[in-house]
């Protein structure tokens, strides 16, 4: 039944689990262990768990289950893991499917803390890393090899939300072998086709959209049953990244809701980026959703819609980029995304602060850089107060 069910149904009602009390709202179970009714009954599980049986927090719970199994549906994956931050499943599901001698292709353009993995931390075991510009085809075709275990990237990259085509670098990818793990957080679990469109394995960090109300940490893999059980599971109940069953609990609310917020947040971004074509203080408006983004055509076939995320380029360079923030008076100043409430962020300064000048010069990460993460508040306050903001400038 739950396959032929839309998207809101399935994030209303997929994975649940009931107590034998029949609860309403989803059970929070915060517990780490579980009793078993005899010594026998023990050996048994610790031999092969069922469905309904549960061991110890760090391998599963039924609370992190339903969570998996709801994201899952909405995905159209096989199976899911959950993982205590975006982190932890972007760590745990390279590390847990690659080994030294292995090639990995990854695109340049990454989240501080995925470059700092790739970078740092799998060469040191030995595997061999080329980056690439994702949006260049060729330079994909070029970088792959007869041993190239896998491709990584981030499907919309931040902040300067270009487009890499999941299905184009999945054809390259898959015509060597290579397997595809998508970080999709830009593209959000509402918009993604990923799987359907050629990648093996999406990530996300749960922390953004699925919580969408900046309260928890928390990440999911997924995939195949295989991958998921066989490669993804012993890695991650052995080194400790899993979710917590109250992460787990925010999660599962966060889902019920994500069709409804991130729908109003990518219209709201639309609407905004459409007020402020042309402005006289911008040097450029980059919303993936608007006609004037130079994927627009990638995106609309990939995505259907733009996202919730909006970067604008503020004539006049740090200066004006700040005066900008600090006029704001409705949208924070802060670094996550996704969140019900709208967020302005200087990746310069902040998040991208860490990268040498060139680097940043070459992502595009320019001084009046300011991305602005579109929440659920009314569009028109919105748009009111980016205005006056950029008067202040
Ligand atoms: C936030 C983010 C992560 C990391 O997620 P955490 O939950 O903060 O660990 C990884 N990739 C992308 C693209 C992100 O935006």
């Amino acid at each position: 039944m739950t396959d032929t069910w839309k998207t809101r149904t399935k994030l209303v009602h997929g994975g649940v689990r009931r107590s034998q009390y029949n609860e309403v709202s989803e059970a929070l179970f915060l517990t780490q262990g579980f009793v078993y009714d005899s010594a026998e009954a023990a050996e048994a599980r610790f031999l092969q768990a069922g469905e309904d049986e549960f061991i110890y927090a760090r391998y599963g719970n039924p609370t992190v289950a339903m969570f998996e199994r709801r994201i899952a549906a909405l995905e159209g994956a096989e199976d899911a893991f959950a993982t205590a931050s975006g982190m932890a499943a972007v760590s745990g599901a390279l590390t847990s499917m690659l080994k030294a001698g292995d090639h990995v292709v990854s695109a340049r353009a990454l989240f501080g803390s995925c470059l700092y993995v790739l970078e740092e931390v799998l060469t040191r075991f030995g595997v061999e890393v080329t980056f690439v510009d994702g949006t260049d085809l060729d330079a994909w075709r070029a970088a792959v090899r007869e041993d190239t275990k896998l491709v990584f990237f981030e499907t919309i990259a931040n902040p300067t939300l270009e487009v890499i085509d999941i299905a184009a670098v999945a054809e390259i990818a898959h015509a060597v072998g290579a397997q595809v793990m998508v970080d999709n957080v830009f593209a959000t679990p509402v918009f993604s086709r990923a799987l359907e469109q050629g990648a093996d394995v999406v990530v996300y960090s749960a922390t953004k959209h699925i919580d969408g109300q900046g309260r928890t940490l928390g990440g999911v893999i997924l995939g195949t049953t295989e991958f998921i059980r066989k490669t993804v599971e012993p890695y991650m109940k052995h080194t400790g990244g899993s979710m917590s069953p109250f992460t787990a609990w925010v999660m599962l609310k966060g889902l019920e809701t994500i069709d409804l917020r991130v729908r109003a947040q990518a219209a709201g971004a639309l609407h905004i980026a459409e007020a402020l074509q042309g402005h006289p203080k911008l040097a450029q408006v980059i919303y993936p959703g608007h006609p004037s983004h130079p994927q627009h055509a990638l995106v609309a076939r990939q995505m259907g819609k733009g996202g919730t995320v909006i970067a604008l380029d503020i004539k006049g360079g740090q200066g004006a980029a700040f005066r900008f923030l600090n006029a704001l008076q409705i949208v924070l100043i802060s670094n996550n995304l996704g969140d019900a409430k709208s967020i302005a962020t200087h990746p310069a300064t902040t998040t991208h602060q860490r990268l040498a000048e060139d680097v940043k010069a070459k992502l595009g990460i320019t001084p009046g850089l300011v991305r602005l993460s579109v929440g659920i508040e009314d569009h028109e306050d919105l748009i009111a107060d980016v205005l006056q903001a950029l008067d202040a400038v």
